[in-house]
């Protein structure tokens, strides 16, 4: 067990604490977690969540759970509920849970307010001229034709927009901040649109709907929040959610900013985990090569392990790609303490004892983790035919080999040693067909002669108990580290990995697997971390994913040759 170092405060947290001292919202922490339902949590969230849940515990305050559903083409009560599942999964309970369409009254209210105050107009340019007045980085935008509108026209405007009485796009209810503000957010931002859709929640109530920056910050002052923690690139729309509260003259939060999480060998963004679906490239949005929570949840991570990823990431003002070997790491470490062990041969080879007695089964004890004792033993059948890996016989072996080849000796793990006495083959193919080799009775594990030493241990499964099962082997879903960095033109599917996935169809386990259920986790012994699929395993056929493997020095020594 690595015990890490507490490490320093970090800079949200320094804030929380500097608002503490001076007591500007009377001591009090309240956090959110804001997720738009258009589709399935990712790691990325899984970021925002245990920094937003995990700050409200650190002070001994509260996290709300809110659903920012202002776009109601694009979500969907599927995505509700698959959210709320994850973040409690993640080990998370809401303090408060709220949907934005709750506020849209108040919204409307409070857009009523800023018109009166001259604040807001109707605007009739259509989306492309508004884009054409809005200038530039380096050029101010041009004012509205509409933007000196009387109060009372744009009051009743904006009643006949709310009533229906105009097609989508046709009119916008717009704040009157600067067509020249260095920043562009501020530059007459749109606060309504005219959308005659069905809204998951508001069903028909309304066809005029607030955009995401009017929404958020007053959601956030509704809720009470202290301090709303949000990705980087809203960072250039603090000031829009300050003018907003400011010109509403209403409780005002702390917005501050944070880099979003990006991995190496995948995309993260909703948008594109969805193409890769629709797409088919992966099974659906819980396929265990997805970053989604689902995705990873199928694959056998433990939510311990994904909540010790995001503490050890930490938090940072500047963005950058985190190794996915980093996640990868924190699920090791965790099912190394937790996951029971177990002998599964992936792609078998049968191995025959010559003097080993026909019909004679021994039950052999076998520590089920050696990193807990208080998991104890099992008792695994041994007899005189065994599956290993075909890894784990070589005819002719390379420099460094310390596993099975001829004339050579080798332990059978918690069994016996065994010497290779040669190997029978396929008459017509010159296939190996099976291994024959002779065992020592007097080295069995745990008898005092047993000392003798040899240099490489194996695993096996005996052939006449064994459990067929299928296993699927996952590899990085895509071939580069940043799957976007591909020449112009080139779509970044061009980067996906073809060998993302292998099926083994005839893998086979040690019988005490057959009644092992949808989600168990084990380590296969030497072949790394795997669980039972909660998708397609059924009982008697039983399937399982690799969560991640053990760290593999062989393949290295390979590599280098
Ligand atoms: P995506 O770009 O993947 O669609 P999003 O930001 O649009 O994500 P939201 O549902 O709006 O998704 O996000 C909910 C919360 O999760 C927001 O506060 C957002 O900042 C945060 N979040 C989303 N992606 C990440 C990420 N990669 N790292 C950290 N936080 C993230
Ligand atoms: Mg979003």
């Amino acid at each position: 067990m690595t015990i890490e170092a507490p490490r320093p405060r970090n800079f949200i947290e320094e804030a929380i604490e500097e608002d503490g001292r001076t007591g500007r919202y009377g001591g009090r922490v309240h956090t959110r977690f804001p997720p738009e339902p258009n589709g399935y949590l990712h790691i990325g969230h899984a970021k925002s969540i245990c920094l937003n849940f995990g700050l409200a515990k650190k002070y001994g305050g509260q996290c709300n759970l809110r659903f920012d559903d202002t776009n109601p083409t694009k979500e969907e009560v599927e995505y509700v509920d698959s959210i709320m599942n994850d973040v409690r999964w993640l080990g998370f309970e809401w303090d408060g849970l709220y949907y934005a369409s709750d506020y849209f009254p108040q919204l409307y209210a409070w857009a009523i307010q800023l018109i009166e105050a001259g604040k807001a107009y109707v605007c009739d340019l259509s989306a492309d001229e508004i884009r054409a007045h809005r200038g530039t980085l380096t050029q101010p935008g041009k004012n509205s034709p509409y933007r000196d509108r009387p109060v009372a026209e744009n009051l009743a405007l904006f009643a006949r927009m709310r009533e229906g009485e105009f097609s989508d796009g046709a009119r916008t209810l717009r704040a009157k901040i600067d067509m020249a503000s260095p920043n562009l957010n501020l530059r007459d931002p749109v606060l309504y649109r005219i959308l005659h859709a069905e809204h998951h929640r508001t069903g028909n109530a309304w066809c005029i709907y607030p955009m995401y920056d009017y929404t958020h910050g007053q959601s956030d002052s509704l809720e009470q929040i202290t301090h709303s923690i949000c990705t980087l690139e809203f960072e250039n729309h603090r000031p829009l959610y300050d003018w907003f509260l400011d010109a509403l003259d209403i409780y005002h939060p702390r917005q501050i900013e944070f880099a979003r999480l990006n991995l190496t060998y995948t995309v993260m963004s909703k948008r594109r985990l969805l193409e890769l679906v629709q797409g088919g490239f992966v099974s659906g949005w819980d396929d265990p090569r997805m970053p989604t929570i689902g995705g990873l949840r199928r694959r056998g991570y433990t939510p311990e392990s994904i909540r010790a990823f995001c503490d050890r990431i930490g938090v940072a003002k500047f963005n950058s790609t985190i190794d996915v070997a980093v996640l990868e790491g924190a699920v090791r470490e965790d099912l190394n303490r937790t996951a029971p062990r177990a002998m599964a041969v992936l792609r078998p080879l049968k191995l025959v004892i010559e003097n080993y007695p026909a019909g004679q089964v021994e039950e052999l004890e076998a520590i089920n983790n050696p990193e807990d004792p208080s998991a104890g033993v099992r008792l695994v059948p041994f007899s005189r035919e065994l599956f290993i890996e075909q890894d784990d016989f070589r005819e002719v072996p390379p420099k460094k080999f310390h596993r099975l080849t001829p004339g050579a000796e080798v332990r059978l793990r918690a069994a016996y040693i065994v010497k290779c006495t040669g190997v029978v083959e396929d008459q017509s193919t010159g296939e190996i067909r099976e291994v024959r080799c002779t065992y020592d009775p007097q080295t069995k594990s745990g008898l005092p002669s047993a000392d003798r030493k040899v240099k490489g241990t194996i695993h096996w499964v005996s052939a006449q108990h064994a459990v067929q099962a299928e296993v699927r082997l996952y590899e990085h879903l895509f071939s580069q580290p940043d799957p976007s960095d591909v020449p112009e033109g080139v779509d970044y599917k061009a980067t996906l990995n073809p060998n993302s996935l292998e099926v083994l169809k005839s893998a086979q386990l040690e019988p005490s697997l057959a009644h092992s259920k949808p989600g168990d986790r084990f380590q296969f012994e030497r072949n790394g971390y795997f669980c039972v699929d909660t998708r397609d395993s059924l009982p008697g056929r039983l399937v399982f994913n690799r969560t991640v493997t053990l760290r593999d020095t062989w393949a290295k020594i390979e590599k280098s040759g």
